[in-house]
């Protein structure tokens, strides 16, 4: 059975993920193609809700598949072998729960997902599993007690992580996100807490546009903190939001504000979906110009 996991992991991953550059340019092209799976305008409808409770499933699924028999394969993990055929999969499910562009990093997409990180999962259940009748604790007790200590070291490794700086800053606190109440990510939503999406620093970056500059603001790049919280072409759309919630919106308090209750979420869920299509519409005309120059 094991075996037969990491054999299918592998095939899933050979097929769906064959991650770095090939996989960036995949979804940047289907970026400009519009064919990246969008959710509805309302994140609050049963469509939507319905889509992200499958794509919570497929990765229970996933995680169940992969942790099959992970007292075994757990120190396996230091071992670059099979963390190449693990990881991968994993990640791929943690992309979709989140709808995350591929370009997004191991721990950032682990964090919006709210999945713990393979490594994390793997060191919980062969705790489990070691402690499992040496312990006077009743099975629910132990397993509150070893998810509480895998949160502890999944939020040390997310304060010293190289990667994520922006989504750090957003949410710092791994467990205030992890224990909300409600919300849901997005499309929309998970660009804006990832950084990674129709601005117009990430497809620099990527090459994908010839400069980083916010059209508006010049030696000022457009990345989703210039263009969320400060850039004058959003000052309407960002003071009705400002107006909703009685409040400025600050990196440092977005994340406060969206879990201080269900209609705040869905107000700032709103502001990141249309924000994010306008920058859309905006570089889909760039696109088009540029075709136009090149014939
Ligand atoms: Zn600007």
């Amino acid at each position: 059975m094991l075996l037969k996991a990491f054999a299918t992991s592998s095939e899933m991953a050979r097929r769906t993920s064959p991650l770095a550059t090939a996989s960036e340019e995949r979804d940047l092209r289907a970026f400009r193609a519009s064919s990246v799976e969008r959710p509805a305008l309302n994140p609050n409808c049963a469509s939507e809700r319905s889509k992200q409770k499958r794509r919570e499933l497929l990765a229970s699924v996933v995680t169940s598949v992969l942790t099959y028999g992970i007292p075994v394969w757990a120190d396996a993990l230091n071992i670059q072998e099979a963390r190449r055929k693990i990881a991968p999969v994993y990640r791929l499910s943690a992309l979709r729960v989140a709808s995350a562009f591929r370009t997004v990093s191991d721990d950032v997409v682990c964090v919006i997902a709210g999945m713990l990180p393979i490594r994390v999962l793997a060191e919980e259940r062969k705790a489990l599993y070691r402690r499992k009748g040496t312990t006077t604790l009743s099975p629910e007790e132990l397993k509150t007690k070893e998810r509480r200590n895998s949160i502890r070291r999944w939020q040390a490794s997310w304060d010293t992580s190289a990667k994520g700086k922006w989504t750090h800053r957003l949410i710092p606190q791994v467990d205030v996100w992890l224990n909300r109440s409600h919300g849901e990510v997005n499309y929309y939503l998970t660009q804006m807490i990832s950084g990674h999406g129709c601005f117009r620093a990430y497809l620099y970056r990527y090459k994908h546009d010839v400069s980083p500059e916010c059209p508006s603001c010049p030696g000022v790049n457009e990345d989703a903190e210039h263009v969320f919280f400060t850039c004058p072409r959003f000052n309407m759309t960002r003071k009705d939001l400002e107006d909703a919630l009685a409040q400025k919106i600050q990196p440092e308090t977005l994340i406060k504000a969206m879990l201080s209750s269900e209609a705040a979420w869905l107000a700032i869920s709103a502001f990141a979906t249309e924000v994010l299509q306008e920058l859309r519409r905006m570089e889909r005309k760039r696109a088009e110009i540029r075709q136009l120059e090149r014939r």
